[in-house]
């Protein structure tokens, strides 16, 4: 890979391991740095700078002195740096898809998939920057016109998680630098090169200094609460654990700092009677491995009818058997590493912890042996509702399957969780499907398709999956005040 050298701090897989403050790169100091681990053999990709709170600060300042411009600069304008940005995200694909598999250690179809997905957050809110509306209307009573304008909310935090290290970025950046705000953005400690490389990427597509900020603090509580009290931060966007997020619920408190949080899932897949058997594994398997079980809309818990749940749980563990854990990179991984071995560990435990109350496996369920942070594909059968797995977030490639009895039995249990992102239902019939969907609480359905994620659709969960939609009109709304002009008539 080529990257741009100059003044920039560079690590052995190319990329820049400072903090971006009022578009300078801060080279990390000796000593004060965190490490950036390949999770596929253990090794040191790099040296992250471990930024300091008041360096943390400093970038808000410059995100505060920028504002005035970048939010008055024509929306046109804005536009162009975002399909610029499109483009060279769309050219330098491959470098950043090797990144991502290098320090997430998911399969390298995976990480291609997610750039792709992710460059299209830039060209859809490249369109949408130019086309912030507004309201007229003459008041009932005839005293006034009311005009309603849209203004840039102002400074924003973002702060993402390492399981779209790209997407979970530029779903965020792109709807904040078209509306006009200026952004410190603090990408998760395990993958923060990705997002290092975007903003070196943005900076090329013409980001002028102090719009696009980036900090790595090895801590990130104190730090994001610095930042959260500065009195110039009017937006928080974070993407994460619900346990995270409602920590810095209470944080943007302080400050009634506007917040759109998309949390964790427990996504149900529910495979009525009369689905057709084999749409429903192939949309299991999507819904199910797309990077690797890490996905916050992966399917969690798979309710199933009894009358087809045999055949399912055979068709899914041929498919599920064959997939060899493996480094993201080599072709023959059908799985990649998880992003760490504590998070293996988790999947370990969970999968154990199921077992004992009284789950079958069907394939996988064994820890290897050996380096790397791998788990195997697994299929748990005769999994009671209930059970701790059906309760938690998986996080990894591992297929619960509750066997129903009744659709509104399946329903009950699908909607009995504090989370409330994303469901998936397989029926031939359409109406039946519809009306089970209309029936789960969850912000998506994806109805006999494995995969709903798509820019130009509002992308969110209702209960305790989050706070606002990202993607389609609603992602920029999210960065927008509204202002009301009383004018005379
Ligand atoms: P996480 O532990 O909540 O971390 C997310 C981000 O928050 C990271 O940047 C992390 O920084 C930061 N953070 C952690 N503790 C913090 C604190 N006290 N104050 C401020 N920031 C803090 O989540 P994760 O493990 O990275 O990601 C997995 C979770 O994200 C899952 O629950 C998944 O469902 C959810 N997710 C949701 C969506 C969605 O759109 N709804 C999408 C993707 C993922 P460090 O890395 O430095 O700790």
């Amino acid at each position: 890979m080529t990257f741009t050298t100059a003044n920039r701090s560079l690590t052995p897989v190319g990329m820049f391991t400072g903090s971006y403050i009022n578009g300078r790169w801060i080279p990390p100091v000796e000593g004060a740095v965190h490490l950036v681990v390949d999770p596929a053999d253990g090794s040191v990709l790099a040296e992250i700078a471990d930024t300091t709170v008041d360096e943390c600060m400093a970038a808000v300042d410059a995100a505060q002195d920028a504002l005035t411009s970048w939010s008055s600069t024509p929306s046109r304008s804005r536009s162009e740096v975002l399909r610029c940005a499109f483009s060279l995200m769309t050219k330098e694909r491959d470098a950043i898809a090797e990144l991502i598999v290098r320090e997430n250690g998911k399969l390298l179809a995976d990480a291609l998939g997610e750039v792709d997905y992710a460059a299209e957050f830039f060209r859809w809110f490249a369109e949408e920057a130019v086309r912030i509306g507004g309201d007229f209307r003459v008041a009932p009573n005839g005293d006034k016109r009311i005009v309603v304008t849209r203004q840039p909310i102002g400074v924003a935090v973002l702060i993402t998680p390492w399981n779209f290290p790209a997407a979970m970025g530029t779903r965020k950046i792109g709807p904040a630098l078209a509306a006009g705000c200026t952004i410190v953005l603090k990408p998760a400690s395990e993958t923060p090169l990705t997002a290092t490389y975007l903003v070196d990427l943005l900076e090329r597509a013409g980001v002028p200094p102090g719009v696009v900020n980036c900090v790595t603090p090895a801590e990130p509580g104190p730090a994001v609460s610095a930042m959260l009290h500065h009195p110039a931060v009017r937006k928080l966007s974070f993407t994460g654990s619900t346990e995270v997020g409602r920590i810095l619920l209470h944080e943007a408190a302080d400050h009634v700092v506007s917040t759109s949080m998309e949390l964790g899932g427990n996504a149900p897949f529910l495979v009525l009677d009369d689905a057709d058997l084999r749409e429903a594994v192939e949309g299991a398997m999507v819904a199910k491995m797309r990077n690797g079980g890490a996905a916050c809309t992966a399917a969690n818990r798979f309710y199933v009818h009894r009358s087809v749940v045999e055949e399912f749980a055979r068709l899914l563990t041929a498919q599920m058997q064959v997939l060899t854990p493996g480094p993201g990179g080599d072709q023959t991984s059908g799985v990649g590493a998880m992003v760490s071995v504590e998070e293996r560990d988790k999947i370990a435990k969970l999968v154990d912890g199921a077992v004992a109350e009284g789950a079958e496996i069907r394939t996988g369920g064994r820890r290897p042996n050996g380096p790397g942070a791998f788990y195997p594909p697994t299929v748990l059968a005769g999994v009671a509702h209930g059970q701790a797995i059906t309760r938690m977030e998986v996080f990894g490639p591992v297929a619960p399957i509750i066997t129903f009895d009744e659709d509104d039995e399946a329903i009950d249990w699908a909607n009995d969780t504090d989370m409330g992102l994303i469901a998936y239902v397989y029926s031939s019939d359409l109406a039946r499907a519809v009306r089970t969907a209309e029936r789960l609480e969850s912000g998506m359905v994806a109805i006999n398709r494995g995969v709903a994620s798509d820019p130009a659709a509002p992308f969110g969960g209702m209960k305790q999956s989050g706070l606002g939609r990202e993607g389609s009109d609603a992602g920029i709304e999210e960065f927008l005040e509204r202002k009301y002009l009383a004018m005379p008539l």
